[in-house]
């Protein structure tokens, strides 16, 4: 597997020129599967943007394209206005929601409350590919039909403001696990420890510095620290850390890194266009 950042900053996109190392898009990753040369796509922020853009560009065409949603806050689902794929009609998109404890009551009404007209141009039946929605407990079969290899992807519930998942994907003995959007309470959360144990690559939030954290409790997310802490505490090989502040530039961001890296010294900032061999 092959994991490609394209959205990596939290809440809101943003633009200044002091965040354009780490980039301003809002959370998006591309997994490539190599072998079959197809893709995977977790969470819609506005990084979905260059990402369809950059598809096109090198001519890639996969009958249909999966998108798993970690959740449904707008800094996840921004851009699938702006996808080039969702206007073409030969396309089959995909859009995938774990379905446990309820998360969503109705995942198609969530884009098509999106684009109504009060807020975007073109409503959702409107946009021309041919959409799925589907609502599972299960995500493997999906993305092991889509790339021909068992793939197998665990979801785990975890805490933030109206719920959201964690995902750990196997394939051909590799094994990457993503972890956005999460706080944990007073100590790490046991059940992500589990589900990132011994992984070759943890994508983990880290909005905020430990200081932060104390004061922007409720809010959904963690600090630098407790990433590693997760990470050191499941065994992986490798950590980049993600969902970053929109307060947080560049200057910040290359402190913290080189901070990060005295504890876990194959932790990593992710920066936007970054790609990780897994
Ligand atoms: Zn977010
Ligand atoms: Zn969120």
């Amino acid at each position: 597997m092959r994991l490609k950042f394209y959205g990596t900053r939290g809440s809101i996109p943003i633009c200044d020129a002091s965040f354009q190392q780490f980039g301003g898009n809002t959370t998006c990753l591309q997994i490539t599967f190599p072998d079959t040369n197809r893709i995977a796509i977790i969470d819609a922020g506005t990084g979905l943007r260059n990402l369809g853009r950059d598809l096109r560009a090198i001519g890639h065409k996969q009958e249909q394209v999966i998108i798993l949603f970690t959740h449904f806050h707008w800094d996840h689902i921004q851009g699938f206005p702006f996808f080039a794929q969702a206007y073409d009609p030969r396309q089959k998109i995909t859009l995938l929601a774990i379905r446990r404890h309820q998360t969503v009551s109705n995942l198609r009404e969530i884009f098509e409350v999106q684009m109504q007209s009060e807020y975007f141009p073109v409503q959702l039946d409107r946009m021309g590919a041919n959409f799925e929605f589907l609502q599972i407990a299960d995500a493997s079969e999906h993305f092991t039909g889509i790339n021909n290899v068992e793939t197998v992807v665990t979801a785990q519930r975890h805490n933030h403001p109206g719920g959201a998942y964690s995902f750990r994907i196997e394939r051909n003995g590799k094994v990457l696990v993503v972890c956005t959007d999460v706080e944990h309470g007073e100590q790490i959360d046991p059940q992500l420890v589990e589900l990132a144990r011994g992984a070759d690559l943890l994508v983990h939030d880290a909005q905020y510095t430990a200081e932060e954290l104390q004061k922007r409790r409720g809010w959904g997310h963690s600090s630098f620290d407790q990433g590693m802490q997760l990470a050191e505490m499941a065994g992986v090989k490798r950590l980049a850390l993600t969902h970053h502040d929109p307060e947080h530039d560049d200057e910040f961001l290359e402190c913290i890194e080189n901070l990060c890296r005295e504890r876990f010294s194959d932790a990593v900032l992710a920066r936007e266009g970054m790609e990780i061999p897994i």
